[in-house]
């Protein structure tokens, strides 16, 4: 196994564990990954610096998905999920809100009762553009791996300033309707040891799920190759005991193995 990256900018349908037959959309290069977190566990591989990077146009996105939903139509193919992913930040396109408009709106021809969903880090909800387009998806899907800066940096080694509490204030605009989804796993990284499921981890993470009460919480754990080869999966009871703890504080959860 290997990292990997999107070689289309329409992809699939594949089997997606959170969102089943997904019907990805990447906004990034295709030949290269792009984005603001370097995570230690992304599937994509590590940031290559340097290099030039080619976005596809609004009006790309817009015909090749265009095409792509009339050929699984006319081919009585299931749609359950249009899905933003791929080889980095979606919220990063300039034209993602323009995007996002197209989408909803070729999904509704095709596929209405399909969901837009958007895999984001959160970390343009500082932009009003952005905030007013996840606003509009069915599943704005936004990313907190810990509640402890220190942590943050060592595993989603963000390139621009990044704070939990900044991101967490943020969040709150969206009053709830959004999931908050979190990788868990354990692992030594540059000589750091990381266990983002540790006592004094969850109990600030459960902190911040009971403060902002996301309309779900989506746990999960490490499903393919890494780039750093060190990292150990959640088990299975370390992920029923986290679910459990959602629960707890009465905050709808899935769990991802
Ligand atoms: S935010 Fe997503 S795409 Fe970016 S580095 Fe992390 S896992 Fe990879």
């Amino acid at each position: 196994m290997s990292t990997f990256l999107f070689s289309e900018t329409i992809f699939g349908p594949i089997h997606s564990r959170r969102l089943g037959s997904s019907l990805g959309v990447n906004l990034l290069p295709v030949s290269r990954k792009y984005c603001n977190f370097n995570c230690v566990y992304c599937e994509c591989g590590a940031n290559t610096p340097g290099g030039s990077i080619t976005l596809p146009s609004r009006y790309e996105v817009k015909d090749a998905l265009l095409q792509k939903l009339a050929q699984l139509h006319a081919d009585n193919q299931p749609v359950d999920s249009i899905t933003f992913a791929g080889n980095g930040e979606p919220t990063i396109h300039p034209d993602f809100a323009g995007i996002i408009d197209d989408v909803i709106n070729l999904r509704s021809r095709f596929y209405p009762n399909a969901k837009v969903s958007v895999l984001s880090n959160a970390t343009m909800i500082n932009n009003q553009q952005v905030v007013d387009a996840l606003k509009k998806v069915d599943m704005n899907i936004l990313k907190l791996d810990s509640a402890l800066d220190a942590t943050v940096k060592a595993v989603n080694r963000p390139t621009a300033h990044y704070t939990v509490s900044d991101t967490v204030n943020l969040l709150k605009q969206f009053n709830g309707k959004f999931i908050l989804q979190t990788m868990f796993f354990e692992g030594d990284v540059n000589g750091l040891h990381i266990n983002n499921m540790a006592e004094n981890e969850l109990s600030a993470w459960l902190k911040i799920v009971d403060e902002l009460r996301p309309q779900q919480v989506m746990i999960y754990t490490i499903d393919r190759d890494t780039p750093e080869k060190t990292l150990r999966k959640a088990t299975h009871n370390e992920l029923e005991t986290i679910k459990n703890k959602i629960l707890e504080l009465g905050v709808n959860v899935q769990v991802s193995e």
